[in-house]
């Protein structure tokens, strides 16, 4: 998908739930900004929708004086309708929800620690076992590109590849989850694991696991959490 200008369009009459997914959005915006992942217009979020459409926070709004109304109904083709313009990310956004069909929300913020790694352009390594939560042995970091492109976009889904995180290079963090609770809390889990990473290399080059230790932690993630059978 290129990232070019939507178009308008007026909105499917009868879409269910519409008030209370907008409602969704806006509280995880809001609950993005109270957990410190990002200030002021940074970052935005979004949700899958039936038939390649998506609900995505507008652009350039800080989530405290957004409303509920102001979230965005993006079309798959990138029409849109209403006053408020989509987030300048949405092509990164349907192209992740185009890439990874089990992705039902995404994040994206300038999280302070998160970001203070991406501007070194640091793949994160198998420093502690929680970066199993992120789908692999890595978290990586997505190669330069200006926000809002295609570029951006290419670059991103390539870095998630096999991973629910990624690291935009000099630019903050990109999270997939289920849903929207469930990618919030991912956020902020990778946020934490940023934090963990920048505050160990404070000491030094910390000891990584190893393939072999990392294969273990995967294998016991397959049931961590869940009831037995
Ligand atoms: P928007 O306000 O357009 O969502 O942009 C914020 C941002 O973080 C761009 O990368
Ligand atoms: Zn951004």
């Amino acid at each position: 998908m290129s990232a070019g200008t939507p178009g308008c369009i007026h909105e499917e009459a009868g879409w269910r739930g519409a008030d209370d997914a907008r409602a969704s959005l806006l509280h995880t915006l809001r609950a993005m900004g109270a957990a410190r992942l990002n200030v002021g217009t940074s970052g935005n979020a979004s949700q899958r929708l039936e038939g390649g459409r998506m609900l995505i926070s507008p652009s350039g709004i800080p989530a405290e004086r957004c409303r509920t109304e102001d979230m965005v109904v993006v079309e798959a083709d990138g029409r849109y309708a209403g006053a408020r313009a989509p987030s300048s990310e949405w092509p990164l956004h349907h192209d992740v929800y185009t890439a990874f069909p089990a992705a039902g929300a995404v994040l994206h913020a300038h999280a302070p620690f998160a970001t203070a790694l991406a501007c070194q352009r640091l793949d994160i390594p198998p420093f502690h076992y929680m970066i199993a939560r992120f789908g692999g042995t890595t978290v990586r970091c997505a190669r330069y590109a200006t926000f809002g492109t295609q570029a951006l976009s290419d670059a991103t889904v390539a870095a998630l590849q096999e991973r629910s995180a990624c690291l935009l290079a000099n630019h903050g963090m990109v999270v997939l989850g289920r849903d929207l609770e469930h990618a919030l809390a991912m956020a902020i889990e990778f946020e934490t694991l940023c934090e963990q990473y920048w505050r160990t290399l404070q000491l030094g080059e910390p000891v990584l696991l190893s393939e072999e230790e990392m294969a273990e932690v995967i294998e016991r993630f397959k049931w961590y959490g869940k009831p037995r059978a």
